[in-house]
């Protein structure tokens, strides 16, 4: 079978396991079914941006072309720093998409990634975003009414817990003892009163199953930027990240645009 087009970041359903569906031009391929099944990619020297198609040399924030990343509303700074979202003042580069998007209901969260760490998502992004980040247990921390404020708690949490995850890790990482709960409860005493009020009842923890298996003590990662072409059977699959039983990752989302033709044999 050969597909050819330009990627995305895979699509999921929460299930156990995680079921995974990568776009590639107009076909969308069920990933589970190709774990045990060797994958052939080769990226044919094509990006197009993810919004307005046109072809571009670089990719910039996942997928778009340098006019789209310094005009859309989606690569704008409150996007990437929640904190310094001012949509609720009136000020964005698209007030519509702003109201769809920054002012609607958003999560800060706990979870377990490569460390406990801490993130802002939108509520609507909630289980996709913790399946994204290859997160095995998450916990809702607090739900704010527009993104800013969710910025705001998250920065203040960051001096306590890392708001990163470091790849590596995440990938090779087994079964946590960390405890979302008390973590919860412990960082809940941290936050003023004016943000306190908006700590989350819901205590429950999310659990997230990956497909495949694998037991690594070491992996690396390929890309397209350094390798035209990049093959191995698949074994699992975690956040956005294909895993080869030859020991190394490869990760989709980096290559949001690039035209890419897949053999599976
Ligand atoms: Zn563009």
């Amino acid at each position: 079978m050969q597909y050819t087009g330009n990627i995305l970041k895979m699509d999921t359903d929460f299930a156990k396991p995680v079921q995974y569906y990568l776009h590639i031009g107009q076909e969308k391929i069920h990933m589970n079914e190709l774990i045990g099944r060797k994958i052939h990619f080769k990226f044919l020297n094509e990006i197009n941006c993810i919004a307005c198609g046109a072809k571009t040399n670089k990719s910039f924030h996942q997928g778009y072309c340098y006019t789209c990343f310094t005009s859309l509303p989606q690569t704008d700074v409150g996007v990437l720093h929640p904190e310094k979202d001012r949509s609720h003042e009136g000020i964005s580069r698209d007030m519509e998409w702003a109201k769809q998007n920054s002012l609607v209901d958003h999560y800060v969260y706990l979870a377990i990634t490569s460390n406990l760490k801490v993130g802002v998502t939108k509520a609507r992004q909630v289980p996709t975003r913790w399946i994204d980040q290859g997160a095995s247990k998450a916990i809702r921390f607090a739900k704010t009414p527009y993104r800013k404020l969710a910025g705001d708690i998250e920065v203040l949490l960051k001096d306590h817990v890392s708001d990163k995850t470091q790849w590596k890790q995440m990938l090779l990482s087994g079964p946590s003892d960390i405890n979302l709960k008390s973590e919860k409860k412990r960082l809940a005493a941290l936050l003023p009163e004016e943000l306190s009020q908006y700590l989350s009842i819901d205590n429950r923890i999310t659990e997230i199953m990956y497909p495949g298996t694998y037991d690594f003590s070491k992996i690396y990662q390929q890309h397209f930027d350094d390798s035209e072409e990049i093959s191995g059977d698949l074994i699992a699959i975690r956040g956005q990240y294909l895993i080869f039983r030859q020991g190394f990752a490869t990760n989709i989302r980096r290559h949001n645009g690039y035209k890419i033709e897949m053999n599976i044999s």
